[in-house]
């Protein structure tokens, strides 16, 4: 096998407990599960699908969110560690039954350190298919005894962490009147423009997808706005739920905008691209803090019978942790982003 990156240098660097390549040439697989971290329980992250130019941009990215969903995880209260699944393909053309139940089965083999679930590229359907080689997965079919598709939770939670941000930038939470752009229409940014669209917000949006922007607009008055010209619209709050790396020396000081929080993972390019919002007096609301609400609503599914309620009860609370992160913030006199992983930092300390 050639590659062009030094995984373990990596892995070693930011402290991964194990990183595990497979592939089965028969059903056409090939992927990776990363394990960041256990030391508050199993490591519980989505599998993503998606077909990745080169394998290091896979691995990097497995890497890279599997380490997310520790803080992601620990900074929401949850008795979870973080991992992450990448599978290497095209959603559209390259699933079958065999596909997903032979994933499972690697999923299997980890004994529950790995807890998967659905992200960008699979769907409820691929979680049952994946549940046929596997126990350790959560979101799958309501009618499968499952809590479905993670989605409206987080988008739920994502509309609490916006209101925390308002509270502190605008000194309300009242979201009336507030010109709110989401790039990203699909099933989170959906949920979260009903929600703002209920809160009185006055809506603006892209996507690549027409049929998603013709759905908000009708549905959300929302105004569509072209793709390139989203991130640089003079607006109130800007809600990323699209993919990650959106910000960056590049688009950041293109930003017209008070506060930027929204569903996306890892959208900060760089760590210091925290350092250049600041800078630019923009609230920052840490992705993974906002983006909790959907491994929140999956934990109620771990070891219980799931309640809708109660899951979304506990995801309202984003807004006390994103308050808290955004005081640590202002106490430390540090981005909100170092904010947010100091926060995580000291809970999994304290369980240490
Ligand atoms: P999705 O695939 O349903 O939606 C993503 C949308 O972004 C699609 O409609 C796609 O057409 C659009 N898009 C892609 N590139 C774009 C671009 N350059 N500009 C504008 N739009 C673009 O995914 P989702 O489940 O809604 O997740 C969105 C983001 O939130 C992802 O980064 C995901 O990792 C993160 N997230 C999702 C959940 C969840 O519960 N689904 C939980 C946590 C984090």
């Amino acid at each position: 096998m050639q590659t062009d990156s030094d995984y373990l240098e990596h892995i070693s660097e930011f402290s991964h407990e194990q990183l595990v390549l497979f592939a089965d040439q028969a059903v056409g697989l090939k992927g990776a599960i990363a394990i960041h971290d256990t030391t508050l329980g199993p490591a519980l992250g989505g599998c993503r699908m998606w077909n990745y130019s080169t394998e290091n941009d896979a691995i990097t990215d497995v890497l890279r969110l599997s380490r997310a969903m520790t803080y992601k995880n620990a900074a929401a209260g949850l008795a979870l560690g973080g991992g992450k699944a990448i599978v290497w393909g095209d959603p559209s053309t390259d699933k079958s039954q065999e596909f997903f139940r032979n994933f499972g089965q690697q999923v299997e083999r980890l004994n529950g350190r790995y807890i998967t679930t659905e992200d960008v590229g699979t769907t409820e359907a691929d979680m049952r298919q994946i549940a046929a080689g596997t126990q350790h997965i959560v979101g799958l079919p309501i009618d499968s005894g499952g809590s479905g598709d993670p989605s409206p939770a987080t988008g739920w939670g994502i509309f609490h962490a916006i209101r925390a941000c308002a509270n502190e930038a605008f000194g309300t939470d009242d979201l009336s009147g507030r010109r709110i752009v989401i790039v990203g229409l699909g099933k989170v940014g959906t949920y979260l423009a009903e929600h703002l669209h209920r809160a009185g917000a006055i809506l603006f949006g892209s996507d690549i997808s027409d049929d998603a922007i013709k759905y908000a607009q009708s549905k959300f008055q929302l105004t569509p706005v072209e793709l390139a010209d989203a991130m640089s619209m003079e607006c109130d709050i800007l809600a990323p739920c699209a993919l990650g790396g959106g910000l960056n020396e590049t688009s950041i000081p293109q930003l017209k905008t008070s506060i930027i929080c929204g569903a996306a993972n890892n959208q900060l390019l760089k760590e210091s691209d925290g350092e250049l919002i600041q800078q630019r007096s923009i609230l920052y609301g840490p992705d993974y803090i906002s983006n909790a609400g959907g491994v929140i609503n999956l934990s109620f599914e771990i070891k219980q019978s799931y309640n809708r309620e109660w899951a979304f009860n506990r995801t309202t609370k984003i807004f006390d942790t994103m308050t808290e992160v955004i005081d640590l913030s202002k106490t430390e006199g540090i981005p909100t982003s170092a904010a947010a992983d100091l926060y995580a930092e000291r809970i999994l300390e304290a369980s240490n």
